[in-house]
């Protein structure tokens, strides 16, 4: 039976075990004890049979990160794969909710984490090999002594409303009459406002004043956190950047609604509920 449509990505279970990563003993007896599971991923698509996560005994390779223990003490890891078989993606896995949301939490660490090391084998510093370190938080360099760690990209994410209006937008990219909130990555040295109001103007010429935090989500394509906001425009003129949009415009609350609940006339949708998009563009609705 399918699990509730929500906000995937939330809901990891595992307790990381930051103080221990270090500890190279510690490690050792967590790999060695009989309930330890090991995912396996290939890419953003993990093993799934009969509609459930698979675990194994073993890594798939010397490179595996751990992901925590669970409540009974069990160690989680992941290592990547290149077998093909019985994979799923963990968008379809979002979609179709066949896995508690914490498994799909796990699975997200699991292939930001992958990711990050699949591309940083050398050194940004000197281009020498680098080592896993820290249980797969910290790679090292022998050769100029440089550690790097594990990255996450903050994307803003955001509603905005001028009255009972609400600016959405769509890519060429997307499925089909789909709209949703506009969104961008944070650049170096910008709060998380500045980073808001500076992607809205970009891509739809309109200033935003007023910013609230409304909720975040890990984002696992390949390594974001999303940062769900609300804002109020102070402008309505609409003057897009066609690189980043092939339209937007004002949506009344009617409209939205029917958009949400699949019964806009013209067919025009909003992202699903396991999308952070969903429930800024709820929220927006509820308020006033
Ligand atoms: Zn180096």
């Amino acid at each position: 039976m399918p699990h509730s449509p929500e906000l995937a990505f939330l809901g990891n279970f595992l307790d990381r075990c930051a103080n221990h990563r270090t500890d190279e003993d510690w490690l050792g007896r967590l790999l060695e004890r009989p309930t330890t599971r090991h995912i396996h991923m290939n890419g953003d698509k993990t093993v799934i049979i009969d509609e459930k996560l698979q675990t194994f005994p073993h890594a798939n390779s010397p490179e595996r990160v751990l992901l925590g223990i669970d409540g009974n003490g069990s160690g989680w890891f992941a290592s990547s794969t290149e077998s093909q078989e019985n994979l799923m993606d963990l968008r379809s896995l979002a979609v179709a909710g066949l896995l508690p949301q914490g498994e799909l939490a796990i699975l997200a660490q699991a292939r930001s984490l992958l990711h990050w090391h699949e591309r940083h084998g050398f050194c940004a510093n000197c281009g020498a090999q680098t080592e896993m370190r820290d249980a797969g938080y910290r790679r090292h360099c022998k050769t100029c002594a440089t550690d790097h760690f594990p990255r996450t990209d903050p994307v803003i994410i955001i509603a905005v409303r001028h009255g009972n209006r609400m600016l959405l937008g769509r890519q060429n990219s997307w499925p089909e009459g789909m709209y949703s909130t506009l969104a961008g990555f944070m650049e170096p040295g910008e709060t998380i406002e500045e980073a808001a109001r500076r992607e809205v103007f970009e891509e739809a010429g309109v200033r935003v004043g007023d910013i609230r935090f409304h909720s975040n989500q890990p984002w696992p394509f390949p390594s974001s956190l999303m940062i769900g906001l609300i804002g109020e425009a102070l402008t309505d003129d609409i003057v897009i950047d066609p690189k980043e949009l092939e339209t937007a415009r004002w949506f009344d609350k009617v409209e939205v609604q029917s958009m949400l609940g699949g019964t806009h006339v013209q067919g025009l949708k909003a992202p699903l509920p396991l999308a952070i998009a969903h429930h800024l563009i709820r929220a927006c609705l509820q308020s006033s």
